[in-house]
């Protein structure tokens, strides 16, 4: 069975960066990535110093041929299904039927955004309802806004929406009743207020065209602000990883879950999500378990050489 230092699930910023830096640190790495990636529907994506605008499968396309130069880093186009902890590390079945060991875990997996079951929703994600206003505001800035509101606390991003368009409507599908003090919030700072519920939402050339209310009344909009609910990946539960208030995967400082010998970076372990902060974590994530695999080693050497327990030292993941 094919042996890893480090096996790491999922091939987008964060798993693409860690198997750069544990690459470079001389570590047998497999990379695996199931696809498709969380930002399948973006058609660009921003923010990322260097590559602005850059289409997602072409920034994976440049990480993954930039990792050809390191012969100990392997990709393969897979799914990793069950995983079993044993002493020394993991056993990790592969979708593509082989299984193998690594001493360490590293989870960058994303997570999954729940389409919203409101005809056109599924459609109009990625070229026309965003998540992010810095990922994709500054293109569509002025335009005719929706915000989806999901709770009374969303409503308080409303003025942060406005900033990239002073035409702006907060829509609440008729999902919470609206606190008197953000109504009144709303009202002093010019934002209309739509709180029936929507039937559907109207395309025109694979854009928003048209916002419909239950009872058939149409608003023009062109952009729609959302965030749908996020999920975690199968893996997750039955690896038992714990999670926080909010359903992301409690981490340390550089990654290190409630499992050990198992990290996790990105998406998966915060609602602040962009792919320059995944591919950061999983930057840092991976230089730490590379010190760490490398202090294991000269411990054993130490005990080798000297037949003595080696010193104990601040522990690393
Ligand atoms: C529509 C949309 C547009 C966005 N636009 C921007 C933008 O413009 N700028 C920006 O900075 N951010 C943007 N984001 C956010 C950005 O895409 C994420 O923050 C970033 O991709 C997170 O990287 P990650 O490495 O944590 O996870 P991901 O990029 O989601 O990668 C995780 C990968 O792991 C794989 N995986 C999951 N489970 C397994 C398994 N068991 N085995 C193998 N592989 C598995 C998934 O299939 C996926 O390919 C956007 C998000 C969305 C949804």
């Amino acid at each position: 069975m094919a042996a890893y230092d480090v096996v790491i699930v999922g091939g987008g910023p964060g798993g693409l960066n860690a198997a750069l830096y544990l690459g470079r640190g001389r570590k047998k790495v497999l990379l695996c990535d199931a696809g498709p990636p969380r930002n399948a529907a973006a058609e660009h994506m921003h923010g990322f110093g260097s590559r602005d605008g850059i289409p997602p499968p072409e920034f994976r396309r440049i990480s993954r041929e930039q990792l050809k130069a390191y012969p100990n880093v392997e990709v393969r186009d897979t799914r990793v299904g069950a995983v079993e902890k044993h002493e020394g590390g993991f056993r990790v079945a592969l979708g593509d039927g082989t299984s193998v060991e690594a001493r360490r875990l590293l989870l960058a997996m994303g997570v999954v955004d729940v389409m919203l079951d409101i005809p056109g929703y599924k459609e109009l994600w990625g070229p026309s309802i965003f998540q992010c206003p810095y990922c994709h505001g500054w293109e569509v800035q002025d335009q005719p806004f929706a915000m989806l509101a999901k709770n009374p606390q969303y409503l308080d991003g409303a003025p942060i929406i406005q900033n990239w368009s002073r035409d702006l409507i907060v829509f609440t599908h008729g999902t919470f009743e609206v606190p008197p003090e953000q109504r009144e919030r709303l009202q002093a700072l010019g934002i209309p207020l739509e709180e029936r519920k929507i039937r559907a939402l109207h395309g025109k050339d694979g854009r928003l065209a048209e916002v419909e209310l239950e009872d058939g009344t149409r608003i023009a909009r062109s952009v729609m602000f959302s965030a749908p609910p996020q999920k975690q990946h199968e893996l997750v539960t039955r690896l038992g990883l714990e999670l926080d208030d909010l359903g992301y995967v409690k981490v340390g400082p550089t990654g290190e879950t409630s499992v050990p010998g198992v990290v996790a970076v990105g998406d998966m372990t915060t609602p602040m999500q962009a792919a320059i902060a995944a591919a950061s974590a999983g930057t840092i994530a991976a230089a730490m378990m590379n010190h760490a695999l490398i202090l294991e080693d000269a411990d054993r050497r130490y005990t080798e050489v000297t037949g003595k327990p080696a010193p104990s030292r601040q522990k690393a993941h």
